[in-house]
């Protein structure tokens, strides 16, 4: 979930991927894919008025984005005022201040993320140095030494800041199969299924946004079929993955969804009712992508887990893991602008609890002092931590961080006495974020 807040502090007059608040004064727009948490302001009013008098103000995404995004009438509006920009391509881009007339020329690069359909990386170069903002990318180890953009002859370019997608920046994620891996052991489970009989069905159960269709196309092509989808409108000008989706149901391969219910899991039925033209009941599996499952679980499993009689979940992510999301600053020599999914307290929460299970704690409980001494310190560090975290939107050095936080964790969390009562402590999530304004998602630790 990103929280980037929109600005770049060497370039606060373009906004990135954040459209509402202080971004509404902003001289130009970018948008690095089409998810919602980094759509957040692009349909509001304010902006709306903004653009019906402005000559100047355009919205910069690739061209994939831009289908995507006007295939949906709630963002036509900004059709006259998108730029698409060609993949790889330096383009100068001129922000103009309407009221003073002031100028400020910048060139900006698209670069592949490997997140979805459309998704780039901004690489801006201008007085202020040169930065690189990710938005949500999957790259592995070695892609980004293959960005001739990066470099300049055969160096790294000198780059001042990257602003990060820290989504997986997280110990537990530390590797994350690679998509080829993950894909290779999902084409084994759909191919032994459907290869039993036309009856045998395989249900992707998939989350409504882009990123899946590296999935659908895949297994397309392997299978000769095309995957059921709900809609076709969002591919209709993209033709490579039009050809591999279908709103006809009779087929092995379904990834539709209940059309009121998107949290409806069928246990016998598909979401979209197809059953066997001659009556006999199909024999459905569902698999389910997922990343954070695997990353909650203590025991190292396999990309593939049986969850259930017919229900499994696969490994699949469209974030770089946390080793490949360390390595690219440290490839490009930069300190880490960690500013997107602001993960860590999470993490660190996690470190706290993963294993150990600890009595109360709880901001609501007013008796720490009959708590365990360990609880006391570790109701200060979750302090400093949650004083600290709303400001982690601005540059905090990678360094800095781990010597503030891990290594202090790590250490409480080696001197506690592990127990084993069955204690959960409710609502600590709730209660610390919203004690301090915090608007990231949090990811609930279970004890
Ligand atoms: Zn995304
Ligand atoms: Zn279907």
């Amino acid at each position: 979930m990103s929280s980037f807040a929109g600005r770049m502090k060497e370039y606060p007059n373009m906004s990135l991927d954040r459209f509402d608040r202080e971004n509404l004064h902003a001289r130009a727009y970018f948008l690095s894919h089409c998810h919602k948490d980094h759509m957040k302001g692009l349909k509001g009013p304010l902006l709306k008025r903004k653009l019906k008098f402005s000559l100047t103000v355009k919205l910069y995404c690739s061209f994939v984005t831009k289908e995507l995004l006007l295939s949906n009438p709630k963002y036509a509006f900004w059709e006259d005022h998108i730029v698409a920009l060609e993949l790889e391509s330096p383009t100068l881009i001129t922000l103009i201040d309407e009221a003073s007339g002031e100028r400020e020329e910048l060139v900006v690069t698209l670069l592949p993320a490997g997140h979805c359909p459309g998704s780039v990386m901004f690489l801006v170069e201008g007085a202020q140095g040169t930065v690189l903002y990710t938005g949500d990318f999957r790259l592995a180890k070695g892609d980004a030494s293959r960005i001739e953009l990066l470099h300049s002859g055969s160096r790294v370019k000198d780059i001042k800041s990257v602003y990060l997608d820290s989504t997986f920046y997280d110990p537990r994620f530390y590797q994350i199969p690679s998509r080829e891996t993950c894909l290779h052991a999902i084409r084994g489970l759909v191919q032994d299924w459907v290869s039993r009989s036309v009856y045998h069905t395989v249900w992707l159960n998939c989350k409504a946004a882009y990123g899946y269709e590296y999935l659908f196309t895949n297994l397309g092509d392997e299978f000769h079929t095309q995957i059921h989808v709900k809609s076709l409108d969002m591919f209709k000008k993209m033709p490579e993955i039009l050809s591999h989706v279908t709103t006809d149901r009779a087929t092995q391969i379904h990834a539709c969804r209940h059309p009121k219910d998107e949290e409806f899991v069928p246990a016998s039925r598909l979401p979209c009712g197809s059953s066997a033209s001659d009556g006999t009941p199909l024999s459905i599996i569902s698999i389910k992508p997922s990343t954070m499952w695997f990353g909650e679980r203590t025991q190292r499993t396999k990309v593939i887990v049986r969850t259930g009689a017919s229900s499994y979940r696969a490994c699949f992510s469209f974030h770089s893991s946390y080793s490949e999301v360390r390595h690219l600053p440290a490839y490009l020599s930069v300190c880490l602008g960690l500013c997107l999914s602001a993960s860590v307290c999470d993490t660190l929460l996690f470190f706290l609890f993963s294993d150990k299970r600890l009595p109360v704690l709880s901001p609501a409980n007013q008796h720490l002092p009959q708590c365990h001494s360990y609880c006391k310190k570790l109701w200060g560090t979750l302090n400093d931590i949650f004083g600290i975290k709303s400001q982690l939107c601005s540059l905090i050095h990678r360094n800095l961080l781990e010597l503030l936080f891990i290594g202090k964790i790590s250490k409480l969390r080696d001197d506690m006495p592990a127990t084993n009562t069955d204690t959960t402590h409710p609502g600590i999530s709730d209660h610390i974020m919203k004690d301090k304004n915090c608007t990231s998602e949090f990811h609930k630790v279970s004890v």
